[in-house]
């Protein structure tokens, strides 16, 4: 009976599912992609020094 207000809430939503998505996807690459603070260049897994430029890049001293 009231179609505006269903396309209204279609809209929003999917932007709202989408800004959850794109969210989780670019928590997910934080976690998992580090960027290197010396060279500015992104490279994976935890490493103690950066592949690119060799300079000191581990974050996780403290744990281990
Ligand atoms: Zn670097």
């Amino acid at each position: 009976m009231n179609w505006r207000f269903w396309l209204v809430l279609l809209v929003f939503g999917g932007l709202l599912a989408l800004g959850v998505r794109y969210f989780i996807l670019r928590r997910q690459q934080s976690s998992d992609f580090q960027k290197c603070p010396h060279c500015r260049s992104t490279y994976r897994g935890e490493l103690t020094y950066c592949p690119h430029c060799g300079g000191l890049v581990t974050r996780w001293s403290n744990r281990r």
